[in-house]
């Protein structure tokens, strides 16, 4: 079994209250790859980078197995660059700055092995790119999306479009009530239904995930972190360890997608905890199952009688 991940792959420049980092490596393909890579193989990874890409930001896929046939370099230019700042709570982030560089060039091309995949990511990106991959691949057997305010904003005809083919639709509940202008969680889930997805996720940051699917819904409890540095990425590593899993068991049950909703805030909450990808360079999957474990007991409730 096998995972498509088409995003970006980015340098970040970020400002938390813990402290500040420029040109730290990272992009949604890029959280979403490393994030899979722990659970499924190979991770096929679509995407761009630019002249000033180092070569040691790429020995950080190539030691975690992902395949890297589909990663372009275009040395016309430099790879995207996005600036953000978090508020002292780190819920909300501020965009400064997104240079598209040499993703205005992008064309995602699928190499074969690639559209023969079980399971495709579609990270955030421009929508009509999302559109590109999903008109090569084979017969994957879920496809999941993720957007953001900028694509909601400035793209939306473009955006529903792909979101009317896809499986699952993954949004913070801030882009839930952007895209839907409903406040209530669920009524954006029901509006959001009508769109064409079966299944919707809706991250509430450090208050959990909410899982929506034929008529159910599971919530997510979020891990209590001593020590957050970076929030960057927590939405792709979350996207990547959920489908991840169901790559590797290839078991789209109600029960399975619950996992993988847990691994998927596993997989979050270990991001956070350093800046950019860092602490996915020396996770271990011991660790994975561990924190998996603790995420169930943290709400195991006990039966009324006492
Ligand atoms: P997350 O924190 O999971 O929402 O994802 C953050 C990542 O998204 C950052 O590493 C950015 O490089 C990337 N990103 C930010 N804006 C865009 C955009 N407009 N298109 C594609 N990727 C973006």
């Amino acid at each position: 079994m096998s995972l498509l991940v088409v995003g970006s792959v980015a340098y970040d420049g970020t400002e938390t209250p813990f402290g500040k980092r420029d040109r730290v490596p990272g992009g949604s393909a890029t959280f979403l790859s490393l994030s899979a890579s722990f659970f499924t193989n190979p991770v096929h990874l679509i995407g761009i980078v630019g002249k000033d890409y180092a070569a040691e930001d790429i020995q950080r896929f190539e030691k975690r197995g992902i395949d890297l046939e589909g990663l372009q370099r275009d040395d016309s230019g430099d790879t995207f660059y996005y600036a953000s700042k978090y508020s002292y709570d780190l819920n909300h982030r501020e965009s400064l700055q997104t240079d598209l560089n040499v993703f205005e060039r992008f064309d995602p091309v699928l190499t074969d092995v690639a559209k023969k995949a079980n399971v495709v990511a579609l990270g955030n990106i421009e929508p009509r790119l999302q559109l590109r991959v999903l008109d090569q691949v084979e017969k994957p057997k879920f496809v999941a999306m993720d957007t953001m305010n900028f694509w909601i904003e400035g793209w939306n005809e473009q955006l529903k479009e792909t979101i009317a083919r896809v499986d699952m639709l993954v949004v913070n509940d801030s882009e839930a009530r952007e895209l839907t202008g409903e406040h209530s969680l669920l009524k954006a889930a029901e509006v959001i239904f009508t769109m064409g997805p079966k299944h919707l996720v809706i991250k509430k940051g450090e208050h959990g995930a909410l899982l929506l699917t034929d008529g159910e819904l599971f919530s997510a409890p979020a891990y209590p972190i001593v020590d957050i540095f970076d929030p960057t990425g927590a939405g792709d590593a979350f996207l990547g360890g959920f489908l991840g899993w169901l790559s590797y068991t290839d078991n789209f049950s109600k029960d399975n997608m619950r996992r993988a909703v847990i691994f998927g805030s596993v997989m979050a909450s270990f991001t956070v905890e350093e800046f950019g990808p860092e602490r996915l360079d020396n996770l271990t999957n011991d660790e994975i199952q561990e924190r998996y474990y603790e995420f169930q007991a943290l709400s195991e409730i006990p039966d009324p009688q006492h």
